[in-house]
């Protein structure tokens, strides 16, 4: 049997957050083939006071609560090397960027945050391709800066707004990462054609019945003519785009105007 396609580590302070996505749908029909491994790991079991807190004041004084650098440091190292929850591979030495990991390259390491590279359907492709991703679910007003730069390998924002922790954006990520994987989505075509993949936003669909309350679908669907059907298809996607979406359509190649 091999492992699977992916796998992919979660650090949160609130593991329960994640028991309706795992358990629902192409996710959990994912798991359950063994297409994808997620592990949820609760943060606080790498805390080392009695009130498992993982949060402290921001030096330098300001609103709200910072989460502390040395509980991410124990707790990722663990996650990279897959010991058991709260064990540490040492809780003093070199920052755990230096110390990884059996030799090896660290695993993909993703801390959300809203100052992070954009989430986008490119970085999910990219991302598909990696063996196993760890993501960092930041929570209060975000976590020390030493875990920006010694744990994480990427940062990245699923747009720009401000939700109240990473979960969210980290369930974006998982369900944007794992359509990818083959054999998630039924049918390859449905991924392969979609809005962004091919640069465009999709064209409209229908389906039963055609018609209903004097509403009728478009003619060329129901016609059976095959290249008319891609023709339509190809002009109601590019000028859905050009309508709502102008930037997709400006060449990459090109200077960007501004
Ligand atoms: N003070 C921070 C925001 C903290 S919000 C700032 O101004 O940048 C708390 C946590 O929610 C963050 O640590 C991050 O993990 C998550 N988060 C909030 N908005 C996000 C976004 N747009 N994309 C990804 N993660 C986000």
């Amino acid at each position: 049997m091999t492992g699977p396609a992916l796998a992919i580590d979660v650090l949160t302070i609130f593991p329960a957050w994640f028991d309706g996505p795992l358990h629902t749908s192409l996710l959990a029909r994912a798991s359950d083939e063994g297409r994808l491994e997620l592990r949820v790991h609760d943060l606080r079991d790498w805390a080392t006071d009695r009130h498992r807190s993982v949060d402290a004041a921001p030096y330098g004084g300001g609103a709200g609560m910072v989460m502390r650098a040395d509980v991410w440091f124990n707790a990722a190292e663990a996650v990279w090397n897959q010991l058991p929850p709260g064990a540490t591979a040492g809780r003093d030495g070199p920052p755990p960027e230096a110390r990884y990991v059996a030799g090896g390259r660290r695993p993909r390491t993703i801390l959300l945050t809203p100052r992070g590279r954009r989430f986008d359907q490119s970085l999910a492709e990219e991302l598909a391709r990696e063996p196993r991703l760890v993501l960092l679910c930041g929570r209060y007003e975000g976590i020390d800066e030493r875990v920006h730069h010694e744990v994480a390998t990427d940062e990245v924002s699923i747009g720009d707004y401000v939700l109240l922790g990473g979960e969210v954006a980290a369930a974006a990520v998982i369900e944007a990462v794992t359509r990818l994987v083959p054999g998630v989505v039924g049918n390859a075509g449905s991924t392969a054609d979609e809005s962004f993949t091919s640069g465009l936003l999709e064209y409209p669909q229908y389906t039963r019945p055609a018609r209903l309350r004097g509403l009728q679908v478009p003619e060329v669907l129901t016609s059976g003519d095959h290249g008319a059907v891609r023709r339509w298809r190809e002009e109601q996607a590019r000028t859905l785009t050009s309508d709502r979406r102008p930037d997709l359509l400006v060449d990459p190649r090109l200077p960007r105007p501004g």
